[in-house]
């Protein structure tokens, strides 16, 4: 089994969301072993990725034969093919690749997915679904959920709080939230702190939690 310092990744499924993982992960200096069973799908993204391989995830032989075994993380990027995405990542388990992780399609899929052995589940559909719809529901700029109950949103500044020094705006206890940071037009991103006074133009990032984070927004 490979250590956990060694960079490659075996990228399994190059639709949309394994294509662009592949890219990134290759720009960003890893080395990834990238599988499709499709011929036009490899053959399109030869040169572009350190190694491409046409085979059938769901073959052991052939994960084998690819050196998969040998690799100390793995995603598997196939989401369509339920039946395929399980396959491929039972055998990864098999194989006792130590970080495996899986794209789910709904969270059935992804509770069969960890129960077999995906160690990171991830939604990329549901994620983004969630984030669009914070942004074109409210007055958000951009919204991250971290965690299951937690929440970065980028927004404006209410008007009650503008020109108050955030120390003596008990935002906190009103509201639950915190200003992490705060950006005057054309400027930097700069840490908020008791004496930061906002000002109309400037954009925030508020944390807490998920629904204190969406009622501060929602003040005008
Ligand atoms: P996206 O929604 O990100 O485009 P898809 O689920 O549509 O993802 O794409 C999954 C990719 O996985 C496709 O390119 C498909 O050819 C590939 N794929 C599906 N089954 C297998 C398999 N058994 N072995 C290897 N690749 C597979």
């Amino acid at each position: 089994m490979a250590e956990q310092t060694s960079n490659p990744v075996v990228v399994i499924g190059l639709g949309r969301f394994g294509t662009s993982l592949a890219l990134e992960l290759t720009r960003r200096g890893t080395e990834v072993l990238a599988i499709d069973n499709r011929p036009k799908i490899t053959q399109a993204l030869a040169g572009q990725i350190t190694q491409i391989a046409t085979a059938d995830a769901t073959d052991m032989e052939a994960l084998r034969q690819l050196g998969v075994p040998d690799f100390y993380r793995a995603v598997v990027a196939i989401g369509g093919d339920i039946e395929a995405s399980i396959l491929a990542t039972s055998l990864l388990a098999e194989l006792e690749i130590n970080d495996i992780w899986a794209k789910a399609i709904s969270i059935q899929h992804g509770r069969i997915l960890s129960r077999i052995g995906a160690h990171h589940v991830v939604f990329p559909e549901h994620d983004m679904g969630e984030r669009v719809a914070h942004l074109v529901s409210g007055r958000m700029l951009d919204y991250m959920q971290v965690d299951e109950n937690f929440a970065l949103a980028k927004t404006k500044p209410p008007k009650d709080y503008v020109g108050v020094p955030l120390g003596e705006s008990n935002l906190r206890r009103k509201y639950g939230v915190t200003i992490v940071a705060v950006k005057a037009p054309g400027e930097e991103f700069t840490y908020a702190d008791a004496e930061t006074e906002l000002s109309y133009g400037d954009v925030i990032l508020v944390s807490g939690r998920t629904e204190q984070v969406e009622r501060f927004a929602e003040l005008p």
